[in-house]
């Protein structure tokens, strides 16, 4: 039998798998990087998928993809056999508000996910975070039906801000570059509860005072906002959100790795 064949065999991968990013590749192939269930992030080569948008049906961003992957021992890129849907998120998709959370959550995705490293914890928020985006639209569309009005109100764009916003704190947590809320980072001086304090999130939480605090200001009511979201749908977040957002989107550009593209 040959040794070669052996050494150099294929593995098939079959995955579930979110879609994070495509770029075209010749004239006919695509690149296609994959969130994967079991081996984390993962690069693709989509052969002739430019040429034939019924080769691979289902090359789309948000829904819960299965793949079929060839991983070869000596090259980084993987073969794409196979993409079909396995859960569609219809209602996610037919909003602006909810795709550009979504988008932005799978950014800070790209920015915390290692190569070829399975990521429970972080393939779990993400999910969670794009199902529920999907059933607050379909929620809201029923609402708006029944109401025959369909006038922008912007309490749909805070909730979808709230959950981005819970979510993105968690992300940071799950990739080890959680934020320190509880106490300041230098000196370990826990934050006195009423009063406000400093956050600083190149230093990776709160510094104090007597620390040379810099940073922005978080009042008392915001910290604890920020703390209790650690658990749940963080609605104690909903009047910070777009600030919590921002303090991610920060900490993500400070820590994360360079292929977020
Ligand atoms: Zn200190």
């Amino acid at each position: 039998m040959g040794h070669s064949a052996t050494r150099l065999a294929k593995t098939r991968l079959e995955t579930s798998a979110l879609l994070v990013s495509r770029h075209p590749l010749g004239e006919a192939d695509l690149i296609v990087r994959f969130f994967t269930e079991t081996v984390g992030m993962v690069a693709t080569v989509a052969r002739n998928a430019r040429r034939s948008a019924k080769r691979f049906g289902a090359l789309e961003p948000m829904h819960l993809l299965q793949v079929e992957i060839d991983c070869s021992p000596v090259r980084e890129l993987g073969t794409l056999t196979e993409a079909r849907i396995e859960r569609a998120r219809i209602g996610l998709t037919s909003r602006l508000a909810t795709m550009e959370a979504a988008g932005q959550a799978l950014r800070w995705l790209r920015r915390a996910a290692p190569n070829r490293s399975a990521e429970p914890q972080l393939w779990y928020e993400v999910n969670m975070l794009l199902d529920r985006l999907d059933h607050l639209a379909v929620a809201q569309d029923a609402v708006h039906d029944r109401a025959h009005d369909r006038v922008h109100d912007g309490s749909q764009d805070n909730e979808t801000a709230t959950l981005l916003a819970a979510t993105g704190l968690r992300l940071l947590s799950a990739s080890g570059w959680g934020l320190e809320l509880e106490c300041c980072v230098r000196c370990r001086k826990p934050c006195p509860e009423r009063s406000r304090s400093i956050l600083d999130v190149a230093a990776g939480g709160i510094v104090c005072r007597d620390c040379g605090g810099r940073g922005d200001v978080l009042s008392a009511a915001e910290r604890l906002a920020f703390l209790d979201s650690a658990a749940g749908t963080g609605t104690s977040l909903n009047p910070f959100a777009r600030r919590v957002i921002d303090f991610v989107e920060q900490a993500f550009e400070i820590h994360g790795r360079g292929d977020a593209t």
